[in-house]
């Protein structure tokens, strides 16, 4: 006999994101916009100055405050993963035990549902309806039916692209006391900060608010995720992560990325200028192609059309040289630069019927 993996580690697949070389590229939600060269210098010069011998600080408190002073929240409720996938596979590994259930509002971004998986947890997906949206009143009564120990979605939703308002954000938060509400705002700067929990995170005993630097704040390559929530349970996770899961590296750029509030600002009002001119050269293209079956109004940085033949759709704009997402019925395309959206749209004239 030899060694065997465990049977859930058998069945999980590695992480496939498109890869390789695409003359363009928007299939992974991120931003389009490059990091100054004024910006980029101040990071090498802070990480000139680091010392590389020692350990980074544990709770990377230059990029919490950072962070904390942009979204005008108190540090203390502040801590940091690498990446947010981190902080949530945290979350479902530390903030529930083996056998509890989470549930789920599908379709929501899918690692929550691996996560789950992995750790032992049950899944309960709530399929949302056919206009991609939640009857707030009805998860209400299933996951009190179902005893749910933890409630995670994404707001704005990845891949829906439609936010929640708040109202009936804090409708689910009050209406189930003893279960934890995750509230994933990795999207929020494309809506409207009004909708955000981030603020009262602390406020809340069952809520926790994430956001990442990889969208908005325009920086996937760094990995650097946040996680608001009260001192209880912010201390919990600090306690549960491991020490030094962020890097120093990042966490220097992460503090000096965060502190350009009038570029982040810039930034976020260019994406969702991109965004909108995308989405009207989608509803120009739908009102032409019968091909397009239902496309929402996005609050994201992306849009999500549903697509007849939707694979062969993307292996179309593929064999063009163009990467998007693929998720079942739908395609998720990821705002880009002017020309990448006029490029994307008139493959897609080509393409569709
Ligand atoms: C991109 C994304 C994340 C992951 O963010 P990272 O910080 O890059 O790990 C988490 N949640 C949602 C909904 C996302 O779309």
């Amino acid at each position: 006999m030899s060694y065997q993996l465990i049977e859930k580690l058998k069945s999980l697949k590695p992480y496939d994101p498109i890869y390789g070389e695409y003359k363009i590229r928007l299939d992974a939600n991120e931003s389009f916009l490059h990091l100054d060269a004024e910006t980029i210098q101040k990071i090498t010069d802070g990480i000139a100055k680091m010392d590389f011998n020692r350990y980074p600080d544990h709770n990377a408190a230059i990029a919490c405050n950072a962070f904390a002073q942009f979204y005008g929240v108190d540090p203390q409720y502040v801590t940091v993963g690498n990446g947010l996938d981190e902080s949530i596979s945290l979350l479902i590994s530390c903030f529930l035990n083996k056998g509890d259930t989470l549930m789920i509002l599908a379709p929501d971004f899918a690692m929550y549902e691996i996560y789950a998986r992995l750790y032992e947890v049950e899944p309960y997906v709530y399929q949302k309806g056919e206009d991609l949206t939640i009857d707030v009143e009805d998860v209400i009564a299933k996951a009190k039916a179902k005893n749910v120990q933890m409630l995670m979605f994404s707001n704005p939703c990845n891949p829906t692209s439609i936010g929640l308002d708040k109202q009936d954000v804090i409708r689910l938060i009050e209406a189930l006391p003893d279960t934890l509400v995750v509230v994933d705002e990795a999207y929020m700067d494309f809506w409207d900060e009004d909708m955000s929990m981030l603020k009262s995170a602390h406020a809340y005993p069952n809520l926790m608010v994430l956001r990442t630097c990889s969208k908005a704040v325009g920086s996937a390559s760094i990995r650097m995720g946040f996680v608001v929530s009260d001192s209880i349970k912010i201390r919990a996770l600090k306690a549960a992560k491991s020490p030094y899961n962020v890097n120093g590296m990042t966490q220097i750029a992460a503090q000096v990325i965060l502190s350009e509030h009038q570029k982040l600002r810039q930034n976020i009002t260019q994406i969702k200028a991109s965004r909108e001119d995308l989405y009207a050269k989608m509803l120009a293209l739908q009102a032409r192609k019968s091909d397009i079956l239902f496309m929402p109004k996005p609050d994201t940085n992306f849009v999500f059309p549903k697509v007849k033949n939707a694979k062969a759709v993307f292996e179309a704009l593929r064999q063009k040289s163009i990467a998007v997402r693929y998720m079942g019925e739908h395609l998720r395309i990821t705002c880009g630069t002017k020309e990448e959206n006029a490029a994307v749209v008139a493959a897609l004239d080509e393409i569709l019927q």
